[in-house]
């Protein structure tokens, strides 16, 4: 199969929004009229973001996933992508799993496929997304206000601990691990929920690298402090609390260590973390309701910088051990 049947055969599809899609020098986008647009990109490289011999479907909901995610962030609602694609041999098997489950979540989202590019070479999956937000309204990490509450979204930690249970460093139960694998291998990104806290959140972050650090963005960009309770954070494991996407329940005995690491460094949760001042915490819930996501209350901001981690009995804890994941460090 050669480089252009491929494309053909797995990635055009009919235009729908766009103006121009797969096909031309450049693809041609619409935005409604006003509107700014959000960009973004994110790069899935084997050995370093999932396993050679991970299921190709979720491999591509993922790649897209991360993408929407940032989009979720800044509250803006998803347009288009396009996908540069490394691969280190065409196998139709591959790519129809890999297409199949990239498209599914661009449907789910009317975020459609409008260009790329596609090459020999070791497995990289690189997608950039467009969405769109009316100007003045797009969440950004540089607003939080001394006094705001800080909130989470969904869950936290199970894609970590998944990760944990396959790299044979903590023990699952076979039922507990498929529910934290889907997490890891299958995250939801928050597109509704960024657009419902438009005007109510002060700043917003996904959290894709652990939420202690990407927290710290916050911190640094809005140039304030936070006091944040660790043993609410820790108690968003899903497959430890009981619930999970797969509404399983299991009694699973992970030290609370392992638990806060998870937690609050683990990274690839997708959820949303952000600030909203503390008068609007019904409208943080209203929101929330509106877009079907649970959120969480963990902390609130304040004006001495740094962030201070206390425990149920409001001891403190070492920031420093829960330091989120760099790829140079
Ligand atoms: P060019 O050489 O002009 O950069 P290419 O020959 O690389 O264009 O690609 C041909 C067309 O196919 C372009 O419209 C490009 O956007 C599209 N395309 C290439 N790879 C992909 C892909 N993986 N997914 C979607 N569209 C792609
Ligand atoms: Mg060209």
């Amino acid at each position: 199969m050669g480089e252009f049947d491929l494309i053909r055969q797995f990635f055009q599809r009919p235009v729908r929004r766009a103006a121009l899609g797969v096909g031309d020098d450049c693809a041609l986008l619409a935005p409604a009229p006003g509107m700014q647009l959000a960009v973004s990109s994110d790069m899935l490289v084997e050995g370093r973001h999932f396993f050679a011999d991970v299921d190709p479907a979720a491999l591509g909901h993922k790649a897209l996933a991360v993408n929407l995610s940032d989009l979720a962030a800044c509250g803006a609602r998803p347009l288009a992508f396009t996908l540069a694609l490394a691969l280190p041999r065409a196998d139709p098997a591959w790519l129809q799993a890999f297409a199949g489950g990239l498209l599914a979540l661009a449907d789910a989202h009317g975020c459609e496929l409008v260009g790329g590019d596609t090459t020999a070479g070791p497995l990289n999956i690189c997608i950039t997304v467009f969405g769109e937000v009316p100007p003045g309204r797009a969440l950004l990490r540089s607003g939080a206000q001394v006094g705001d509450d800080i909130w989470v979204s969904g869950t936290l930690g199970d894609a970590r601990l998944a990760l944990e249970a396959l790299r044979g460093r903590a023990r699952l139960p076979a039922a507990a691990l498929a529910a934290a694998r889907q997490r890891l291998e299958r995250p939801t990104p928050r597109v509704a929920l960024g657009q419902a806290l438009q005007g109510v959140a002060t700043s917003t972050i996904d959290v894709s690298d652990g939420l202690l650090g990407d927290l710290g963005h916050i911190l640094a960009a809005s140039r304030v402090g936070a006091r944040l309770d660790a043993s609410v954070a820790t108690e968003l494991i899903a497959i430890c609390a009981g619930g999970s996407s797969a509404g399983g329940h299991f009694d699973l005995e992970i030290d609370v260590e392992t638990r806060r690491q998870c937690a609050l460094a683990g990274g690839d949760d997708y959820e949303l973390a952000f600030t909203a001042p503390a008068g609007l915490a019904a409208e943080v819930r209203a929101a929330a309701r509106q877009a079907d996501a649970p959120v969480t209350r963990i902390g609130r901001i304040e004006a001495e910088p740094g962030l201070r981690l206390v425990d149920a009995a409001g001891q403190a804890l070492p920031v420093q051990h829960y330091a989120s994941f760099d790829h140079f460090a």
